[in-house]
């Protein structure tokens, strides 16, 4: 959010009469509406009157008459400020409700906000600054209108009707029941916003040390005790991108050709190779996305268990290499492998490191001399900004009048979102490089005898005009959903079939179709939910956004 406009400084201005009792109501009023008009975009029901509730008692003060110039040149700023308070917490809520159907301690934003760097939140800014700019924009109308009140209140005094007496003290009686009780008056601004920054630094250092869950995960897996189905040497890369929509890339048919390399690939492998068609997240955002595709969709069960972890106690050997620089998941996730390599050294997602730095790491454990091995490469893909995303100067498809282009047109997106479309296919075809560049390698480099096989898929998909004329994370739109599944195995119990890449995919079931690639076999194991098993039953799952088709 901006800063605020600043208090309006009552001696500046040159002296007018003081109010008529009339003026002074009509000032309480416009108060009130003001303050009103916010809380009802923000929250809804029996929340609006609650929160109107936790208002009045500054409000009604300007009905109160203060001859002292000191005194109220306070009410006028105590007031303001008071009012503000309710109005930016409206905004702000309403922001939220608008762009990501989310309360401020959803975990979906209190983990954004703790996961969040002072660099990410400017270009974050920079992205949104539209939306942003509205809302300030209203906040400022708000700021003017109750300060121009807020000067207003009653200075001399007034004989007030009886009824309106008996209906002042009702609202103060209403406020002071609101007071009384602590779930009511948790929701005031100042104190659910004190509250509020608590949970998010609460969660930011629980994240800062993860040791203990970390051993308890392995120990866990160790008395699962992972059976290896198959003997010899064994190698699995798993590929994790970040906001790549399957709906962009030319392999799942999308018009620019954003993926040369992988379909090239494709038309070479045959059905060594599956395309899943219709794979789904069932997150928008990374962090519970993660969480969902390392503990088995069911991560921060006692007893639940971790990919990685399960893979150790089968006698794998394991990298986590990241272009990410995030302290959460290297915590719960990363720091789980035996080694770790964070290419990345700026903290969050501002960075302009490139995910083909990683090329090195991924083709230097390929070499590792071990006899299984699990290499988990996690790259940055088309996180906003896209334009961050690829080698600069280098998009072919940049003020490039396609029939993409003509379409967005069409559906009547705005320039800048053809824009940011333009980067984020710019972003999507380096990322092709990189992710066939690692298949290359996962089939090529190293030791080529035994069994190797390679996964690829995205964290969650990305809004950039596909659904609404809006780009970036989106909980709100199918296309937040959409994510590309591939598999490459060199030798595998039956080829792929037709069949087999139609079936409808999610990724928080993702771990059992990867313990398969590693040929685990456990207690635990749930052939119905690995999507290259003949048992597989889907279940289609319940996202916050209505699908109508996930066979599509
Ligand atoms: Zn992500």
């Amino acid at each position: 959010m901006s800063v605020p406009p600043t208090v309006p400084d009552p001696s500046s201005l040159p002296a007018a009469p003081p109010p008529t009792p009339r003026q002074a109501l009509y000032a309480l009023g416009l108060a009130t509406a003001t303050v009103l008009a916010l809380v009802v975009l923000g929250h809804d029901g029996r929340r609006v009157a609650q929160l109107m509730a936790l208002a009045l008692p500054a409000l009604l003060w300007l009905a109160w008459p203060v001859r002292s110039d000191a005194v109220h040149r306070l009410r006028t700023a105590a007031v303001w400020l008071w009012a503000m308070a309710f109005a930016l917490d409206g905004a702000a809520r309403a922001y939220l409700l608008n762009a990501y159907q989310a309360a401020p301690d959803s975990a979906l934003v209190l983990s954004a906000a703790a996961n969040t760097t002072g660099r990410e939140s400017a270009e974050y800014l920079s992205m949104h600054w539209r939306s942003v700019a509205v809302w300030c924009g209203a906040l400022a109308c708000a700021g003017l209108l109750v300060g121009r009140s807020a000067r207003r209140g009653l200075r001399t005094s007034a004989r007030w009707p009886r009824w309106s007496i008996a209906l002042l003290c009702g609202l103060l009686l209403l406020s002071a029941l609101g007071y009384a009780s602590k779930p009511w008056r948790r929701l005031h601004p100042v104190a659910y916003w004190l509250h509020w920054n608590a949970s998010v630094n609460g969660l930011r250092s629980g994240w800062s040390d993860l040791e203990k869950q970390r051993s308890a995960a392995l120990e866990r897996a160790r008395v699962a005790a992972p059976a290896l189905t198959r003997t010899g040497p064994s190698t699995v890369v798993l590929v994790v991108t970040d906001s790549i929509n399957r709906d962009n890339m030319g392999l799942y048919g999308y018009a620019r050709p954003t993926t040369p390399r992988l379909q090239a690939q494709q038309q070479l492998l045959g059905t060594e190779m599956a395309v899943l068609r219709n794979a789904w997240s069932v997150d928008a955002s990374t962090l519970p996305a993660m969480g969902n595709l390392f503990g088995f969709g069911q991560p921060g069960r006692a007893d639940g268990q971790h990919l990685i972890a399960l893979a150790r106690a089968a006698g794998y050997k394991t990298w986590w290499m990241s272009n990410h620089d995030d302290v959460a998941i290297e915590q719960q996730h990363a720091r789980m492998a035996d080694v770790v390599d964070m290419v990345n050294r700026t903290p969050g997602r501002s960075g302009a490191s490139l995910d083909g730095e990683l090329l090195d790491c991924v083709q230097e454990a390929l070499e590792d001399p071990a006899e299984r091995k699990l290499i988990v490469v996690h790259l940055m893909g088309a996180h906003p900004h896209y334009r961050l995303r690829f080698p600069s100067g280098d998009n072919p498809f940049e003020d490039h009048a396609d029939a993409v282009d003509a379409q967005l047109t069409g559906q009547g997106r705005s320039a800048w979102v053809r824009r940011y479309r333009q980067q984020y296919d710019a972003a999507l075809l380096y990322n092709d490089f990189v992710v066939a560049e690692t298949l290359q390698l996962a089939r090529n480099a190293g030791r080529t005898d035994g069994y190797r096989a390679w996964m690829y898929l995205s964290d969650h998909g990305q809004e950039v005009g596909h659904g609404s004329d809006r780009a970036g994370h989106s909980p709100s739109t199918a296309s937040g959903y959409r994510i590309p599944a591939l598999i490459w195995r060199n030798e595998a119990a039956q080829p792929v079939s037709a069949a087999m890449q139609l079936r409808p995919f999610r990724a928080d079931w993702a771990a059992w179709t990867l313990a398969d690639l590693l040929h685990i076999d456990w207690a635990g194991a749930l052939p119905e939910r690995n999507v290259l098993d003949d048992r597989y039953r889907w279940v289609a799952p319940t996202l916050p956004v209505a699908v109508p088709s996930f066979f599509d």
